[in-house]
């Protein structure tokens, strides 16, 4: 090629990064790598191993381990000896850890970012400026939450043992944003990195040994997917922290129901990347090619769908089309290489089939020819376009580099479109109308929200999802929480009996008993803000602690359950209401509560056959208890982010949308309100199903309900069998979240049963709580299990 022909096409030469490194350090391990627990290096149990092969050349990098039962049992064992001495070591002494460890991967950053791109195939331009940058400084950011510990979570404390299980698509990444925040907090860890990709987390173990990290602290347990599953069934484990499939996801959801075992899983997205006609159009195109071709488009979080106003669509398509002649597909090596190989044949082998289907179903393919190298596991960037949305592209995470195109020609139609998925993990929005942009934000479901950005990620920012893509934040101080607890969650004591009693069935029998209170009245439900008489016709009668008849209640059904959701659903509007009209209701509930003082009262006395003074307490309590959530309903903020950015992050406190709640059996109206309040305070619609025996409480405050300016629907009362009403729920996908106070059992029922569509649960478990202990019975934790963070991703500036 001559000067003039350089000029011409401005082509780059080849620049490939050296292995030579890589090759030394994997010729070192070339007998094959042991595990990594309690410090040191140790052989499988049962000696067995897997290969690891460099995606981009078919190379055959290393033999791995296959870890079994037994080498699981030695990994968390190690990490629970090791635990209480890592807490009694001090917030400063695991910042200092932390420390090193950044340290020492910024030390190492090109040995980790040659091995991560051969490991994955992944350009080395994205790991050497992206994934082990963002390690680091996950590890830098935590180790500023372990110093800051004890003052910023005085009330909290570490859970134990975490297992994790991470995917392929940011191994090194994905291993720093679950060691690091998980240590900060004081626990230990034992991490099963993806068959495919372990090899970065076993030069990261090497920096533990460096770093003077005791031993026990950090475990790596490499394997296939049975090795996660051992490690999320492991009895000694606390918590699981899980990032990978939906499918996965769920599985490990009703495999932990019941167990106690705190859970957070980041899961799949089909995000929508939103372009108007007011967008800078030449930024939103360099945004498609960070959104989608980022990481060959297997980021859990890529902007799959673009979604594009009609008016711009021909040449927004136009200039895509140009910019994806330009893009290089090839050798991962290269510095110059856009996109690189596919992690493995299998994956490939998976996008091609569902373009292939996509294309069956009507979608018109268009890839730029001969795009992609002649050997090694590529696969090319892909638009497809005359997508309908029950096309299997549009619906299905494909997790590889292929963009599905729709047109809108509202706002209202992008809104809609961008919420008919499943998952809620991420949205980039562009306009250069921050009004709109602004606007549009807190309609979206879903964790992330970009603005004229895509694919920004920082350690002092929440990342996770909404709906199906899963439960729970990684990063900044909303991260913090899930690797911790509350000091005094609950009282030592266990619920003992089902709340149903045998007796309560036959209603008739007792409905003949002489001294019948109530007995003119069976209490209805109270669905849509209006008393509402059950479905079935059936009634439950209501005794009181010592047997006595005290009156009907309504047996709620299915049919009742599901029409309740229903109203709740409408009642959307009371999400958008502003924090000081709720604080208003909440004061209106406390205020008609207390007229019915003398009433409720009675009531309790004669139902729990507590003294008049204990049953007064009661009351009071309940009532103080709604001015608590009231005058938290416009206090509970979000915060402001400062990721290295120009511009801010926003993490906002959002509603969850329809909760289930199921109340216990102790202190019925005051644990009922504790429940309720702060729910609809956080602008949630609930459906509450009251203790099965004490439900006369529930059915006495329909009144306060109907006086107090609550709207219909934001607050629905089911009365009957509360654990079959709460399996009802549970598997109702229009409920997004449900709390449950009852039973061991029923906690295991429901847990297991809001897997189908990965709703948020939070169950005691059987413990009771004690719901006048201020610490037990409320405070923010309640708040937190009744909102999700969204992050709000604003950059600033007109030249940027
Ligand atoms: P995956 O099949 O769910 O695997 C994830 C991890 O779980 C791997 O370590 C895997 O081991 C292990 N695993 C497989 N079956 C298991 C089981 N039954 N029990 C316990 N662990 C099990 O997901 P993938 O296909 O590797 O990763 C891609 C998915 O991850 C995508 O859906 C993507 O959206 C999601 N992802 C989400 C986020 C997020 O933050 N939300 C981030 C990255 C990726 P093996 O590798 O050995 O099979
Ligand atoms: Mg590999």
């Amino acid at each position: 090629m001559n000067i003039a022909q350089v000029f011409k096409t401005m082509s780059y030469g080849p620049a490939p990064e050296s292995t030579e490194k890589v090759e030394q350090w994997l010729n070192q391990h070339k007998d094959g790598f042991s595990l990594f627990i309690n410090g040191e290096w140790v052989s499988a149990a049962e000696p067995q191993w897997f290969d690891s092969y460099n995606p981009a050349t078919g190379q055959l990098l290393a033999k791995i381990s296959q870890s079994g039962q037994a080498d699981i049992d030695a990994a968390v064992n190690a990490a629970r000896q090791a635990q209480p001495e890592w807490v009694k070591l001090g917030a400063h002494a695991r910042a200092r850890c932390l420390y090193a460890l950044a340290r020492l991967i910024q030390k190492h950053s090109r040995l980790f970012a040659v091995l991560e791109s051969m490991d994955n195939g992944k350009p080395i331009r994205e790991t050497r400026d992206i994934d082990i940058p963002l390690a680091v400084r996950h590890f830098y950011h935590h180790a500023g939450w372990a110093q800051l510990l004890e003052s910023e979570f005085a009330d909290y404390q570490a859970l134990g043992v975490i297992g994790q299980i991470i995917p392929w698509n940011f191994p090194l990444l994905m291993t720093a944003w679950k060691i690091a925040p998980a240590l900060a907090a004081g626990n230990c860890v034992v991490l099963k990195p993806a068959e495919f990709t372990s090899l970065t987390a076993l030069m990261f173990a090497q920096l533990c040994q460096q770093a003077g990290l005791p031993a026990g602290v950090v475990n790596i347990v490499t394997g296939d997917g049975e090795v996660g599953a051992l490690l999320a069934a492991h009895p000694g484990v606390d918590k699981l922290a899980f990032t990978g499939s939906t499918e996965v996801g769920r599985q490990i959801k009703q495999q932990t129901a019941g167990t106690g075992k705190k859970l957070t899983l980041e899961l799949g997205g089909k995000s929508p990347f939103i372009v108007f006609d007011d967008a800078d159009l030449d930024s939103a195109v360099e945004g498609v090619v960070d959104a989608i071709w980022f990481n060959q488009g297997q980021v859990c979080c890529a902007g799959s769908r673009l979604l594009v106003q009609e008016g711009i669509a021909e040449v927004v398509l136009t200039k895509i089309k140009a910019r994806m002649q330009t893009l290089r597909v090839g050798d991962p090596l290269d510095k110059s290489t856009d996109i690189g190989a596919i992690v493995d044949p299998s994956q490939r082998e998976r996008i091609d089939q569902l373009v292939k289907q996509g294309v069956d179903e009507g979608a018109t393919i268009w890839q730029v020819d001969n795009a992609c190298p002649d050997d090694g596991c590529y696969y090319p960037p892909t638009l497809l376009c005359d997508v309908e949305s029950t096309n299997v592209v549009a619906i299905e995470e494909i997790f590889g580099p292929v963009l599905t195109v729709m047109t809108f020609r509202t706002q209202q139609e992008a809104v809609a479109l961008a919420n008919n998925t499943r998952y809620g993990l991420a949205a980039s929005i562009w306009s250069e109308n921050i009004n709109r942009a602004l606007d549009i934000a807190p309609q979206i479901k879903a964790g992330v929200v970009w603005i004229n950005s895509t694919n920004q990620l920082d350690a002092a920012c929440g990342f996770g999802g909404y709906r199906e893509s899963g439960v729970g934040r990684e990063g900044g101080r909303e991260g913090m929480f899930e690797y911790i607890k509350p000091i005094s969650a609950h009282s030592t004591e266990k619920e003992e009996q089902s709340s149903l009693a045998a007796e309560q069935a036959l209603d008739i029998a007792h409905a003949s008993v002489e001294h019948q209170p109530f007995i003119d009245q069976t209490a209805k439900l109270f669905i849509g803000g209006k008393q509402v008489r059950a479905d079935g016709g059936n009634s439950l009668a209501v005794l009181s602690a010592s047997g006595a008849f005290q009156g009907l209640v309504s047996a709620g059904s299915g049919k009742d359950i599901r029409n309740a959701v229903e109203a709740a659903f409408k009642a959307s509007a009371w999400e958008r209401t502003t924090a000081h009209a709720r604080a208003q209701i909440l004061y209106f509930l406390a205020e008609n509560l207390g007229y019915r003082r003398d009433e409720l009262t009675q009531r309790i006395q004669s139902l729990t056959q507590v003294s008049k003074t204990q049953a007064l307490r009661e009351v009071e309590a309940a009532i103080e208890r709604l001015f608590y959530y009231a005058a938290w309903a416009d206090k509970y903020d979000g915060c402001v982010h400062q990721p290295p950015l120009h511009g801010v992050t926003l993490a906002m406190n959002e509603a969850i949308g329809v909760m289930a709640v199921g109340c216990p059996d102790q202190a019925p109206l005051l644990a009922m309100i504790s429940l309720l309040a702060p729910i609809i305070a956080m602008g949630n619609r609930a459906v509450v199903v009251p203790s099965s025996r004490y439900p006369l409480l529930a059915t006495d405050f329909y009144q306060v309900l109907e006086t107090s300016d609550v709207p219909p629907g934001v607050v629905n009362i089911v009365t009957g069998d509360r654990d079959a009403l709460m399996k009802v729920l549970a598997d109702h996908y229009q409920v997004d979240g449900l709390w449950y106070f009852g039973s061991e059992q029923g906690s295991r029922t429901v847990e297991h049963a809001s897997a189908g569509n990965l709703k948020r649960t939070w169950v005691n478990h059987g413990w009771i709580t004690d719901w006048y202990c201020t610490q037990q019975g409320q405070g923010k934790h309640f708040l937190r299990e009744a909102t999700q963070v969204k992050n709000i991703w604003i950059p600033y500036g007109d030249s940027v």
